[in-house]
């Protein structure tokens, strides 16, 4: 180059996780090319929502009279394809920063993910990753941006890139603010050069843009706002192309409420139920979902309070003439409409989950596994609706098959005339949970146990404390109500008491307490946590996330009916300071240390039981 400019021409690097990333798309992504239109018009239609936002709030400082309109520019001969918009545009800032950035760490993990177990990894899932510009590296080797911001003083910038490790971004005289994103079509993507090819797949969607969209000399589009149209005019065809566009998601929606409220407080909406989660439900703040217009005008898509952190997944857009245009966004956050709105949006949520449950539960199982998780702590923040959530809880019981769950209200229906209490047992998974020995006793006399598994329900099921009137006791607790007849193979009172002293004096502050055991049927031994204590699973998340986190002591309980245990007693009594005794104390402790994941280390563990198989297996 030999203008002038060519030294103001700065080249810069990909970071690192971004690098992996375009190599992902550009050697792993083959189907659904198409993409690549529905992310340039989305970004272009951002952009354009912002200047009229603008044009509205700060009317002195930006230009009004440029049209507002997208551009698709297509030459067969050279296989060029350009998409132009009159939008915002970029600042220096955004090249560097908002254009070759991934927007969540969570990403790259997920498509290392897919790219090991699926070669051909689906295009339409890029959108979702916040990094939909780069969709386009599946039919370009290169792309250039040309680019200005709407600011009076801002300067005009053309930004390229191979896609490989760099880009560079130079300066340029830009007439019009916006942006125009040319490239060169790869040969076997060439079709994308044909105005039929380009037209058909941007009909789809381009009639949710708000702007004239021109191919050619052509506008395509009828631009209406699809949620001021009659429920019944619209068709479900529509309805998903829509949920597409403003969500990236690449599937059907699982369900939807379209709302148009007049009252007290005056709003048009369409919030959509994904019917998957994204990879990053917890970690994400999942800002964008909401989509706030005043009047048809998109005002932001960051809005906080419109729906509450529970329902971070929904996905739409929401309409209110209550909102004058010209108010700040913090003024728009802490607008009391907001609140109104946020309330009756997940009123009518809860209100379609609670038909679910009853009339279509194949859809309410699929939302509860995608999104209970989150879904559920909305008892901890949302008081007002704090019983249709929790009668929303699901869990698996020993009541109810692999997989399949049950409510709150349907135990307490099982439930028998003399039982008083709810019960519960929570593990990493059923297997685990059925194989805890405090389920033995609930077993033998048939009362049905709730078996807790998602990691959750760890922070919001203990805090609930009962249902209905009934209390909620886990299982694990030395409290509970159990109304257990004494075996007649138990040990005495006496001897029983002279045993559990010598437990005592063997484990010494290894242990809280040692006690007779009511809930045992099979098992010898079993620990449990005392009235205070903490939840089992609670204390090991803890111990997982410090790992100097001090579990505290548990109560070990003695089954005296057991063999074993009545043996202990006899050598109790004979040779009460034998170290056979002694060992076979600890080995009892440390094995239920073991079942329960407490024992650090298995050495002596090992060790003591190759002495006790050396003893059983001398002739
Ligand atoms: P997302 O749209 O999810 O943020 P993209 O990769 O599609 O992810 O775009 C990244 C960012 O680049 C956008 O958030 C925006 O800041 C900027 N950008 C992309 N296209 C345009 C455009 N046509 N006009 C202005 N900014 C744009
Ligand atoms: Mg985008």
């Amino acid at each position: 180059m030999s203008s002038p400019k060519a030294n103001k021409v700065k080249q810069f690097e990909y970071k690192a996780e971004m690098k992996q990333l375009l190599d992902i798309i550009i050697h792993s992504l083959y189907t659904h090319p198409e993409v690549f239109l529905r992310e340039l018009i989305s970004n272009a239609s951002d952009a354009l929502n912002k200047v009229r936002f603008l044009r509205l709030s700060d009317s002195e400082n930006i230009e009004q009279e440029t049209e507002l309109a997208i551009r698709i520019r297509i030459d067969k001969e050279t296989q060029t394809f350009s998409i132009e918009d009159t939008g915002i545009g970029m600042a220096m800032d955004d090249l560097t920063g908002k254009l070759g950035t991934v927007a969540s760490s969570g990403t790259l993990d997920f498509l290392k993910n897919i790219k090991k177990n699926d070669k051909n990894f689906d295009g339409q899932l890029i959108g979702q990753f916040g990094v939909g510009f780069y969709s386009v590296f599946m039919v370009a080797d290169e792309i250039t941006v040309e680019t200005k911001h709407v600011d009076k003083d801002a300067k005009g910038y053309i930004w390229k890139s191979a896609g490989e490790n760099t880009f560079i971004i130079e300066e340029t005289d830009r007439a019009s603010h916006g942006t125009k994103i040319t490239f060169k079509l790869k040969d076997e993507h060439k079709d994308f050069a044909e105005e039929y090819r380009v037209k058909s797949v941007v009909k789809k969607y381009s009639n949710f843009v708000d702007y004239p969209l021109y191919v050619g000399d052509e506008t395509i589009n009828q631009v209406s706002a699809l949620w001021h149209r009659n429920k019944d005019a619209i068709k479900e065809d529509e309805l998903n192309e829509f949920y597409k566009f403003v969500s990236n998601d690449y599937q059907e929606p699982l369900g939807h409420i379209h709302l148009s409220i007049e009252g007290n407080v005056n709003f048009k909406a369409m919030i959509f139920i994904p019917q998957t989660a994204p990879p990053n439900l917890f970690s994400e703040t999942h800002e964008k979902n909401i989509h706030l217009y005043s009047s048809k005008v998109f005002i932001q898509d960051d809005a906080k309070n419109l729906i509450p952190d529970y329902l971070r997944f929904l996905k739409g857009v929401v309409d209110t003439e209550d909102l004058p245009l010209n108010v700040s966004r913090e003024v728009t956050q802490s607008s009391p409409f907001m609140a109104k709105i946020n309330k009756v949006i997940t009123g009518k949520i809860i209100a379609l989950l609670e038909d679910w449950a009853v009339n279509d539960m194949a859809k309410f199982d699929t939302f509860y596994s995608q999104f209970g998780s989150i879904f559920k702590t909305g008892i901890n923040t949302d008081f007002a609706n704090r019983d249709r959530i929790i009668d929303l809880l699901r869990f698996e019981s020993t009541a109810t098959k692999s997989k399949k769950t049950t409510s709150f209200a349907e135990y307490v229906g099982r439930m028998r005339d003399d039982q008083n209490e709810i019960y519960y047992l929570s593990g990493p998974t059923r297997e685990q949970i059925e194989r805890n020995p405090n389920l033995e006793y609930f077993r033998k006399k048939g009362i049905e146990v709730l078996l807790l598994t998602d990691a959750v329900d760890i922070f919001t099921i203990p805090y609930l404390n009962e249902y209905k009137g009934k209390a909620l006791k886990s299982i694990d607790k030395a409290d509970i109500d159990l109304k257990g007849e004494e075996s007649k193979d138990a040990l005495g009172e006496e001897s029983s008491r002279a045993l559990l002293d010598t437990f005592k004096k063997v484990l010494g502050d290894k242990v809280e307490d040692v006690i007779a055991s009511r809930r045992l049927i099979d098992s010898p031994a079993t620990l449990v946590v005392g009235k205070q204590g903490m939840d089992v699973q609670l204390e090991k998340m803890m111990q997982m996330m410090d790992k100097d986190f001090e579990s505290s002591k548990k109560i070990l309980e003695i089954n005296t009916s057991h063999q074993l245990i009545r043996n202990l007693s006899k050598l109790n009594t004979s040779d009460p300071d034998s170290a056979k005794l002694s060992d076979a104390v600890n080995q009892l402790f440390e094995g239920t240390m073991l079942l329960e994941g407490y024992l650090k280390s298995p050495n002596d563990f090992v060790s003591r039981m190759t002495n006790f198989m050396v003893d059983a297996t001398s002739q």
